[in-house]
């Protein structure tokens, strides 16, 4: 398979993207675009279909660019406008469960408090999590779509 570094040069700022237009822009897969989404890049995730803004996206695809040269260490998010890990404020955050197994946590940019994500499977979360003040929260079935279809019905957090 070739590999494409997507060129985050081709996003109109000023503009949002669905999937399918992301996808398109690129040349890619819907699900690739998806990927990026589960792996932290900001939707307007209230409206259907997902919107991704353009600033967000380009943003999201410079920074994957050097993330592998600045990893984030426990307690650190990165931060995709300030393309480096930040502790997030107050060192508080909240892991929004996604499915059993996986979930995001999310934070404020102390910097520039745009919104944080790393995520974050339940398994390594007390490892990820290094001494944030965690708070749970479950979703909306907002990024379900993508995951397998696991039946959550009789998950609980107790
Ligand atoms: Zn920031």
């Amino acid at each position: 398979m070739r590999k494409r570094r997507p060129n985050y040069r081709l996003v109109k700022i000023h503009r949002s993207y669905t999937v399918e237009e992301a996808a398109r822009l690129f040349g890619t897969h819907k699900n690739t675009v998806r990927a990026w989404v589960k792996a932290g890049l900001p939707t307007c995730d209230s409206k259907r279909p997902i919107l991704i803004l353009g600033r967000d996206l380009a943003a999201y695809l410079q920074a994957r660019r050097s993330r592998n040269k600045r990893p984030c260490k426990p307690g650190e998010i990165y931060c995709v406008r300030c393309r480096e890990p930040k502790r997030p404020a107050g060192d508080m955050a909240e892991y929004q469960i996604t499915t059993v197994i996986l979930g995001n946590l999310i934070g404020i940019c102390p910097t520039c408090e745009g919104m944080i994500y790393r995520r974050a499977s339940r398994a390594r979360l007390a490892e990820i999590q290094g001494n944030l003040v965690i708070t749970f929260s479950e979703t909306e079935r907002q990024v379900r779509e993508i995951d397998s279809p696991i039946v959550n019905s009789d998950f609980s957090l107790g």
